[in-house]
């Protein structure tokens, strides 16, 4: 739990040229003490010279209890002394025109005076003005949860976007002779804006345009943004012409089958395209992190992509068994869940045309989001 520092501003309410001495008949208040009496019962005590009449009572908006103290002064050295009540905002006194002593205290809960005594001089004390003031539990639990919450930086999930290919890596090349790099980079820039659009994520994007990138840039990217999530969004293409359908892919050294194996290949290759190739170079980003983080991140991914896949039957095409397993060198952060989708098959004549339409994009962008809003509702992503 966060505590919260309390500055206790204390000061005169009114400009009182407080004598030192008290005159006769008026008593003077020697001192102020504030303390927890109980779990919900807040104790003031005030030490007086004399005995005085007084009344309590309390005043709204902020929230406050206040004592008034017939006939009474201050005393010149007089330090109240306060427990640490986090509920205690701010405790202030004076003397007011008419001889009153009044002493303020702001607290964040309506104060409910729950009783008020004079007890006489004993045991080295001078005359004493007891009250105890009471909130009810629910309302002090209440007034803790919202201090925690403002006392908790928010800090939005960041998202780090990535069109697969770019620049001369043009990955799949559809049978009308559109390109996976373009049709990614779209489709990455519409899950931007309605990312954005939500307020609740920060977005950032491995390209926003047509420009090569290695794998490994790409997830040093993600990693050096510290990103919470890594998706990377790619268009998949087959041989035989009627496959068709959306998957989605996490991180496995073992392919789920030969078709995923070889589809990883495929899309591994982009580094040897664009002639930055860092496969045969031992030294893995991973190595450096424990075991246990990368287990962690292989599970948040593993249930990002469940989400996904849940959402986008809701709305389009998607292959049998969806979410597939895969070696794909861009899901390779250890410590960051990962997904890559493949929204549908270029080689497939109208899964292509479905792909080039804007609403259809939309549907897929829109899974997206509800797939990350329970993630980041229902997981705790955050607390890395
Ligand atoms: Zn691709």
């Amino acid at each position: 739990m966060i505590k919260v520092l309390r500055f206790f501003a204390i000061f005169l309410l009114f400009a009182a040229s407080a004598p030192a001495v008290s005159q006769a008949g008026e008593s003077s208040i020697q001192n102020i003490r504030v303390a927890n009496h109980a779990d919900n019962v807040m104790r003031l005590v005030i030490d007086l010279s004399e005995k005085s009449g007084y009344k309590v009572f309390t005043l709204k908006n902020p929230e406050r209890l206040v004592i008034d103290i017939e006939n009474t002064d201050f005393a010149e050295d007089l330090n109240p002394q306060l427990a640490n009540i986090n509920y205690l905002n701010k405790l202030r006194f004076g003397k007011m025109e008419n001889g009153v002593g009044r002493i303020v205290a702001e607290v964040d809960f309506p104060p409910e005076v729950k009783k008020d005594f004079i007890l006489p001089p004993q045991s080295g004390f001078a005359w004493r003005l007891v009250v105890d003031v009471e909130t009810t539990k629910s309302d002090y639990a209440e007034v803790e949860k919202k201090k925690e919450v403002a006392a908790k930086p928010v800090r939005k999930p960041l998202l780090m976007i990535d069109a697969g290919h770019g620049g001369k890596d043009c990955g799949a090349i559809s049978i009308s002779g559109s390109y996976e790099k373009h049709l990614t980079l779209k489709m990455a820039k519409e899950l931007r804006d309605k990312l954005l659009k939500t307020g609740r994520y920060n977005v950032m994007m491995t390209r926003s345009d047509d420009r090569a990138l290695a794998l490994r840039q790409r997830v040093q990217m993600a990693r050096n943004a510290k990103a919470d999530v890594f998706i990377s969004i790619h268009a998949d293409s087959a041989h035989n012409s009627a496959a068709k359908g959306l998957s989605v892919y996490t991180l496995s050294e073992r392919a789920s089958d030969s078709e995923a194996a070889a589809l990883a290949e495929r899309e591994n290759k982009a580094d040897a395209v664009i002639g930055m190739d860092f496969s045969d170079k031992p030294q893995d980003v991973a190595t450096i992190l424990i075991d246990l983080v990368r287990r962690d991140t292989m599970n948040n991914s593993s249930i990002l992509a469940d989400y996904m896949v849940v959402e986008m039957k809701k709305n389009v095409t998607v292959l049998p068994n969806t979410h597939r397993f895969a070696g794909f060198a861009v899901l390779k952060a250890p410590d960051i869940p990962s997904v890559l989708v493949e929204i549908g098959y270029l080689s497939n004549r109208k899964e292509e045309l479905m792909l080039r339409r804007p609403e259809y994009r939309e549907k897929l962008a829109s899974s997206m989001v509800k797939a990350l809003d329970k993630l980041f509702k229902n997981h705790n992503i955050m607390d890395k």
